[in-house]
Parts: C-alpha cells; structure tokens; sequence
C-alpha cells in the first residue's frame, strides 16, 4: 500500500518506519529537516509539502502536536490533494471536537477518516506494540484496522467519530489522578514510618493495587523497573500528562461532566511543570507531594 505520513517526531518517526518494515511504501513529510532525514534513514520517501506527499497515496496518516496543526493540514493540505476514497488517519492527540469536525469534513469531500490516538510511548511506537483506541464508522475502521495493526499490538474500535479521543482523554484523566492518589498515598506512608517495600507488598495484593504502583511505581527502588529508578528521566512526560489533563477538562466542560478528581489532578499537574518540570516524567509528581 502507498502511504503518506505526516509528523515524524518522537513517535510518527517510528511509527513509520514500522510501516516501512511491514512492507508499505511510505511518503514521508514533517516541517523539520532532521526528522525528514532519519525518516528516510529508515526507508521513507522524503517530500518537501504535505501535497506532493499525498499525491496518489491510498492513505495518510498523521502525528502532529495538536488539533489546530491538525486541523490546518488536513483541511488545507490533505483534502482535495489526496486521492478521493482514500483512508485518512489522525493518530495525534487532540480535542474531540476538531477530531468530529475534520472528519466530517473529510467525509463531505468523498474520503474515510478515522481518529486513531495511541496508549504507549516513544519505545511503543519504535516497537509496534502501541495500543490505537479508532473512532469513526465500522467501514472506516475496517479499511484502517491492518495500517493501524502494523504499528501496534491492539487496535480497538471505541465507537462513532471522536470516540477514540474521547475515550484516550478519559483514560488520561484517570491515569493522572490515580498517579496523584499513589504519590500521596506512598509519602505518607513514609511519613507514618512504614517501609515502602513492605507497603507496596500490602497494597498490591489489597484493595488500593493500580495500575500506577504495580506496574509504574513512583518510588525509586520499589516494585518493577520504572522512570523512578532512572530519576524520572524517560517515560511519559509531565507535559504531555498536563496536555491531555487540559483536553479531558475542556471535554468534560463541554458535556457539564463533574471531575473533580481530575480537575485537582490538572491543578497538581499544571503546578508542577510550572515549576519547570515539565520534562520529567509523570510520577516525578511525588517529590512535588513529599515536600
Ligand atoms: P513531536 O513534537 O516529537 O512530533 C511532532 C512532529 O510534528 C514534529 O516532528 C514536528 O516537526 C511535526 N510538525 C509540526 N507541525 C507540522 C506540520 N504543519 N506539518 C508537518 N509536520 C509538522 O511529538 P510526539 O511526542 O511525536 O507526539 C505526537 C502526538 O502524539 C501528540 O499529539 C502527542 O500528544 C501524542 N502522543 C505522544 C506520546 C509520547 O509519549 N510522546 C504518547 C502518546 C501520544
């Protein structure tokens, strides 16, 4: 299959290459030199616009930044320039809205769109094991499904166009806030003079086991390998966490969702990487919560 990718930062970067390895041909586009370049390092066809990119390609897939980006390549660049009846995917994060108001757009011009967003890291995407949550009709997924499988271990339909956003945001939120809830609840643990090991021992066979301490435990030395013992460097950083935080707020505002848990954990986040440490991962929340 021909594809064009556009967006090939720390994730689009191997994500398309991983195309390339399930053997498509993939045109590649991003606005910087360097990211063009190791795209083709790993077999892309670089090109110098979004147009010329998408010319004659059976599909496009994207990973940009954010929905404004996304909204602006595809409408201005992608559609009327692919060919019509080809199938359209935005793996990026962005607003629900813009994901439904592209896609219906891109409908209108004769294409299939899917909003596809990613659970899983850099090492996800270089590995093809991400997870895609896709939202739009069951024939848009039908025809997204093997591109997206290629570049991932699970590829879930979560419903009509913009579900897979909304359903990445709300498990983002979660996410965030159970995060907190472990931070804190490990530095009191500390302060009230229990050893952490042990504690981790209780509580991951009892009622308060998560996701965030048995698998991505907060404190350095405690539970499996994590960001924590490699002082928070790597991971999921706090910025991105504070992005989809700010997205699942504005989505929860626009249907008048009660999230006061994830409203604190937006607050505790925006705190944070205001205090310049946005590029340390998530966990990194418990020395902001010990002092
Ligand atoms: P990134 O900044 O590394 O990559 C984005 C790329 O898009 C850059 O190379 C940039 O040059 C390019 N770009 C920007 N505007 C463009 C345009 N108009 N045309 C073409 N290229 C353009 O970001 P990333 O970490 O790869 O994240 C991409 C998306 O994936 C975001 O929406 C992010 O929220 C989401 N995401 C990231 C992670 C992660 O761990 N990094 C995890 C899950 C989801």
């Amino acid at each position: 299959m021909k594809i064009a990718f556009i967006g090939l930062g720390n994730m689009g970067g191997g994500m398309a290459a991983n195309l390339v390895k399930a053997g498509h041909d993939v045109n590649a586009f991003d606005l910087s030199a360097e990211a063009l370049s190791r795209a083709q390092e790993s077999g892309c066809t670089p090109f110098t616009s979004v147009r010329e990119a998408v010319a004659g390609v059976d599909a496009v897939v994207s990973m940009l930044p954010n929905g404004k980006i996304v909204e602006s390549v595809f409408e201005a660049d992608v559609m009327g320039h692919a060919p019509e009846g080809s199938v359209l995917l935005d793996c990026s994060t962005i607003d629900v809205g813009t994901a439904r108001k592209v896609t219906a757009h891109a409908t209108t011009a004769g294409y299939a769109m899917v909003d596809a967003p990613v659970s899983g890291g850099i090492a996800a995407a270089n590995g093809g094991t991400l997870t895609f949550m896709v939202g739009g009709t069951d024939a848009a997924f039908a025809r997204a499904e093997p591109i997206l499988a290629a570049m991932g271990k699970a590829v879930i339909h979560a419903g009509a166009s913009g579900a897979g956003q909304a359903a990445k945001i709300c498990n983002n939120m979660l996410l965030g806030a159970s995060m907190i809830a472990t931070c804190e609840t490990f530095a009191m643990a500390e302060k009230l003079g229990l050893d952490l090991q042990t504690f981790f021992d209780i509580s991951s066979k009892a009622s308060g086991q998560n996701w965030s301490m048995t698998s991505y435990c907060p404190v350095p030395g405690v539970g499996p390998m994590t960001p924590a013992d490699n002082a928070y460097q790597g991971g999921f950083a706090t910025a991105l966490m504070l992005k989809d935080l700010n997205l699942a707020m504005e989505a929860a505002h626009s249907v008048n969702a009660d999230v006061p848990m994830g409203e604190r954990a937006a607050e505790l986040y925006r705190a944070f990487d205001a205090e310049g440490k946005g590029g340390l991962d998530f966990s990194a929340i418990i020395q902001s919560l010990k002092d």
